[in-house]
């Protein structure tokens, strides 16, 4: 018995060195909020991949500029994947419909589903428009979701593919000021661990990841605040034990990992990408490891 279990060992780890790779060729991604900032890391990473891909947004110009840089990353690393770029509002019903029916049109199936669009505000429970925060951030970062995943759900189902949710550290560490966003990507981290055990006997497999400060413009659009990217890239500096902000990239490296078929024993998780961030709230003064 001791040569049977040698032999299933290495059995073992001959499979699951073999089924490691990153690679996307003829694999088709649909990433939201693709025309800016994450999602724009994200297409763009997996445009080299070989992925086609569509992306989406409702800033034309941006979008535009996007799709080229997909191009030219698909075509520095000789793939020849396609890029479709799709104009619309996530929210609304019928642009998540178009979104899904041309991408179906275009690619004739869907791989991967990243739900990465999302808005982020500061609120305090004192202003006198926080339920307008309210409904305006649980639409966009849950509402959307949730209805662009279960339109996606019969295609991922015949593609046996995945899901990968873009969540947020806040999900997992309150802060004043923050309690909608906070509440809103807690509910995605939910809704990925549910979908996991629901849809993981239909062989779809949902995922997410949970971004710490990442240099983008979403910092840039927080009405009402002096907060912006600069300023929030200088507080990473000096609180993340990696001594930097996140930069698209670092996302979507975790990204394709998730969707890729390197993953296809992940299912559930939600992968911190925080330089470490969520464990170093308290900075110890100087000195105090030598008492
Ligand atoms: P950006 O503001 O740079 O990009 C947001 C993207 O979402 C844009 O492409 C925007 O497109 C799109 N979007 C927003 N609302 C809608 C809508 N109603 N319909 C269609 N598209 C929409 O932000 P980030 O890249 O920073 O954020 C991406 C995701 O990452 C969000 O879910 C955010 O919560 C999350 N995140 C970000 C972190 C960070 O530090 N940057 C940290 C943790 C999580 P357009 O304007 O063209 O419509």
């Amino acid at each position: 018995s001791s040569s049977s279990s040698s032999s299933s060992r290495r059995n073992f780890s001959q499979k699951s060195t073999m089924s490691i790779r990153y690679d996307f060729k003829d694999k088709v991604v649909l990433v939201t909020g693709s025309s800016s900032g994450i999602g724009e890391g994200i297409a763009i990473h997996l445009s080299s991949l070989g992925a086609n891909i569509t992306i989406t947004g409702r800033n034309v110009e941006r979008l535009k500029r996007v799709g080229e840089r997909c191009r030219q990353s698909s075509l520095s690393s000789s793939s020849s994947a396609k890029v479709l770029e799709i104009i619309g509002d996530v929210s609304k019903e019928e642009d998540a419909a178009r979104l899904l029916n041309k991408t179906i049109e275009t690619f004739g199936k869907l791989d991967v589903l990243v739900n990465n669009a999302g808005a982020y505000q500061i609120a305090s429970i004192w202003d006198d428009n926080y339920m307008q925060n309210y409904d305006m951030m649980f639409h966009i970062n849950v509402r959307s979701v949730v209805h662009l995943t279960k339109l996606a759900i019969p295609y991922l189902a015949k593609t046996h593919g995945n899901i990968v949710n873009v969540s947020s550290v806040s999900a997992q560490k309150p802060a004043a000021n923050n309690t909608l966003y906070a509440m809103s990507k807690a509910a995605i981290d939910m809704f990925t661990k549910s979908m996991a055990l629901e849809l993981g006997p239909k062989h779809i497999r949902c995922n997410a990841i949970n971004p710490a400060a990442i240099r983008t413009p979403i910092f840039n659009k927080v009405k009402n605040s002096d907060l912006n990217t600069d300023r929030m890239a200088e507080a990473a500096a000096l609180s993340y034990p990696v001594g930097r902000i996140g930069e698209p990239l670092d996302c979507a490296n975790a990204v394709a990992y998730l969707a890729s078929d390197a993953a296809s024993f992940i299912n559930g998780v939600c992968l911190l990408v925080d330089g470490g961030s969520v464990n170093s709230a308290l900075i110890m003064p100087e000195g105090d490891s030598k008492k």
